[in-house]
């Protein structure tokens, strides 16, 4: 924990804080979780798809180097081409998109220190022909370490996305998402309370996890609180067939939530 402080106090002051914009997009939104399993990466890919029903430019970018998800969620079993030095990103669902997991083996474990993580990064956000975005969805790796340290450090990110689940453990973690964001001077989007409850066969509600945790932390710590998301064995299965929800049944009413959060984002970002 203080060596972590210690980093992002260096980061902060270092002269050499220079922050470039990904080329290629108008805008950079990460989305991060403090636990891993809160549905991160089903978030990062349904929330681009929604952004792209609006008529957007989208790229994802699968910034979670030991455990990619976009190879499975959006069904993609090839490696980008290159030219020139600059990586091609691959074209599903009309989205531009870039994962680790495209350059190697579904079963190769990424044992990987610090610096192989940086050059990683930095690759995929200099080394990539994303072509005329209106915005990269970034899908961070869960917790606060090295990518999203190089993120903040080296990339000009435009807002953060905090998803989580309404434990109180998960809840612990995201105070401490909340205070490196702020402690690195990015933009704090919201927070999104998924698998917020579940709707019974009769019809009731029921609050798995515990009621409206997350809502209470935006509330106290001043953040946003962008919307929630019940449970709903749909969103599993069409992750799990590669074509997530938003792009399999975009009258879903969960697939009208993400709509939501899109409408919210584009309007931050772009007006009405
Ligand atoms: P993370 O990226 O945070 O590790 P994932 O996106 O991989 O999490 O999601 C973890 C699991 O939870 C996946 O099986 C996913 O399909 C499921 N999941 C995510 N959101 C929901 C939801 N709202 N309802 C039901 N299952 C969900």
């Amino acid at each position: 924990m203080t060596d972590e402080k210690t980093s992002i106090n260096d980061a902060r002051r270092s002269k050499r804080f220079e922050k470039n914009p990904i080329k290629g997009t108008k805008f950079t939104i990460v989305i991060s979780s403090a636990k891993g399993g809160v549905g991160k990466s089903t978030f990062a890919s349904n929330l681009a798809l929604a952004l792209k029903n609006l008529n957007l430019k989208i790229g994802l970018l699968d910034a979670d180097i030991y455990g990619p998800s976009l190879p499975k969620l959006f069904s993609i079993n090839h490696k980008p081409e290159s030219i020139e030095g600059k990586l091609i990103p691959i074209k599903k669902y009309n989205i531009q998109c870039i994962s680790m997991g495209f350059l190697t083996e579904e079963q190769t474990p990424m044992i990987w220190r610090g610096p192989m993580v940086t050059s990683a990064i930095k690759t995929f956000t200099q080394k990539v022909d994303w072509n005329n975005l209106d915005f990269i969805i970034v899908d961070m790796p869960p917790g606060t370490g090295d990518t999203q340290l190089t993120f903040a450090q080296e990339v000009k990110v435009d807002g953060a996305i905090i998803v989580s689940t309404p434990q109180e453990l998960a809840l612990q973690d995201v105070k401490r998402g909340i205070a490196m964001f702020d402690k690195l001077n990015v933009k704090i989007i919201g927070l999104v309370d998924n698998m917020s409850f579940f709707i019974g066969d009769d019809g009731k509600k029921y609050s798995i996890f515990g009621d409206g945790g997350v809502k209470k932390t935006s509330i106290e710590f001043d953040k946003n609180f962008l919307g929630a998301i019940p449970i709903n064995s749909d969103v599993g299965k069409f992750g799990d067939q590669g074509k997530p929800i938003v792009e399999s049944e975009p009258e879903h009413e969960i697939s009208k939530i993400y709509l939501n959060f899109a409408k919210q984002i584009k309007s931050i970002y772009l007006g009405d």
